[in-house]
């Protein structure tokens, strides 16, 4: 399943992509159950199939299920049938009448790995991990797609990330590394803006400082199902600024796996549903170039990863107050 946070009449809800539309699953779920058990099943539905995502994810496996279900039972429907009215709640809608948001939009924790690519390490000039390099972003930094990237009114060294992010679907605890993908709930796109200056320079060099501004985390363009990912180790990703490649790798090259990441994480602190973690950028970020590239109000990024889609952010000069 493709899953989405998307906004329509005031609300945030979950949906799943489906035949080129929307589906609001809850809503779905609960007309299904109108239909074939009557009005207290559709109530208790709520229940089982939340409509915020983190609720979702909490829910596990009996919530996916019940979504794949939902999804299963409106297969049939002619594409063009049981639209929104405008503004109101519905079951299926064209993407032009949503707003997309992140498909989390405050994860209870976001971990990034950095140096997390055998070839950006040597263009950074850092010596090949031997454990993972580790440090955080905050759920204010959170956008999604079509979301601008606010350049911050006091740095002068934006630079693009692309990466693959994964979601955790169960909590855990000391997760032995041959059972850590039962603990991925699945995958986004996932872009590591970073104000070099920070992170590099100031202060002695902060890493957190330079990660975490508002806006620096953008994801989406969906939340892919695990099981439609058999092996994110071996994922083509690449970042285009206005069009342009810039990078253009595969998740083949990278240091520490998904499983290993886990296993290691959950060894420090408890992973629990919703935590996503950036698995760091491949070669051919700005500040590396000759001469560097730094992104500048009304640049367009676009991070794609294979069979997840394309997150794409306009980048804009940011004002304070
Ligand atoms: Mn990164």
């Amino acid at each position: 399943m493709r899953l989405l946070t998307f906004d329509v009449g005031g609300q945030t809800r979950l949906g799943a992509e489906h035949r080129g539309r929307i589906i609001d699953l809850q809503n779905a779920a609960s007309l299904r159950e109108l239909a074939q058990h009557g009005l207290s099943a559709a109530n208790a539905v709520a229940e089982r199939l939340p409509a915020d995502t983190l609720a979702f994810l909490e829910r596990g496996e009996s919530a996916l299920t019940a979504a794949r279900e939902t999804l299963g039972w409106i297969q049939d429907w002619p594409a063009d049938i049981w639209y929104a009215l405008d503004g109101q709640s519905a079951v299926i809608y064209r993407e032009d009448q949503v707003r997309r948001r992140a498909p989390i939009l405050r994860p209870p924790k976001i971990i990034c790995l950095g140096l997390n690519y055998r070839d950006h390490a040597a263009e950074s000039g850092m010596p090949v991990p031997k454990e993972p390099v580790l440090f955080s972003k905050y759920a204010t930094s959170v956008i999604g797609p079509d979301e601008p990237i606010r350049l911050p009114t006091d740095s002068t060294e934006v630079d693009y990330e692309a990466e693959l992010v994964f979601v955790i679907g169960k909590r855990g605890r000391y997760i032995p590394a041959a059972e850590a993908m039962a603990y991925v709930a699945g995958y986004m796109c996932g872009h590591d803006v970073s104000a070099r200056d920070y992170q590099l320079r100031r202060g002695g060099g902060q890493w957190m400082a330079g990660k975490t501004f508002d806006t620096f985390a953008p994801m989406g363009p969906a939340l892919v199902t695990a099981d439609e990912i058999p092996d994110p180790n071996a994922l083509a990703l690449s970042c285009r600024v206005n069009g342009e490649t810039l990078q253009n790798s595969s998740t083949r090259e990278f240091v520490f796996t998904v499983a290993q990441v886990v296993s290691y994480l959950s060894g420090i602190m408890t992973l629990e549903p919703g935590d996503v973690v950036f698995t760091g950028t491949p070669p051919g970020v700005g500040f590396a170039r000759r001469p560097p590239v730094l992104l500048q109000d009304g640049d367009v990024v676009e991070i794609e990863v294979e069979r997840i889609g394309v997150l794409r952010n306009p980048v804009r000069a940011d004002r304070r107050g």
